[in-house]
């Protein structure tokens, strides 16, 4: 098992961004196919992590 299935396990989300609206202010976590996880809160932190976060590439290494 590796680091990302691992991560899953524990957070019970999914690999890929979840943006939450509500409460506020809205969120998105994202968690990398590396297993690097982020976490963005207010809209323009969620926007630029939305623009930044893909399922398919990682940026981390
Ligand atoms: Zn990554």
């Amino acid at each position: 098992m590796n680091a990302p299935d691992r991560l899953t396990a524990l957070s019970g989300i999914s690999p890929g961004i979840t943006i939450r609206a509500e409460p506020r202010p809205p969120r998105a976590d994202w968690l990398c196919r590396c297993g690097r996880h982020e976490r963005a809160i207010g809209r323009d932190a969620v926007i630029e992590l939305a623009s930044r976060a893909t399922v398919t590439h990682c940026p981390h290494t």
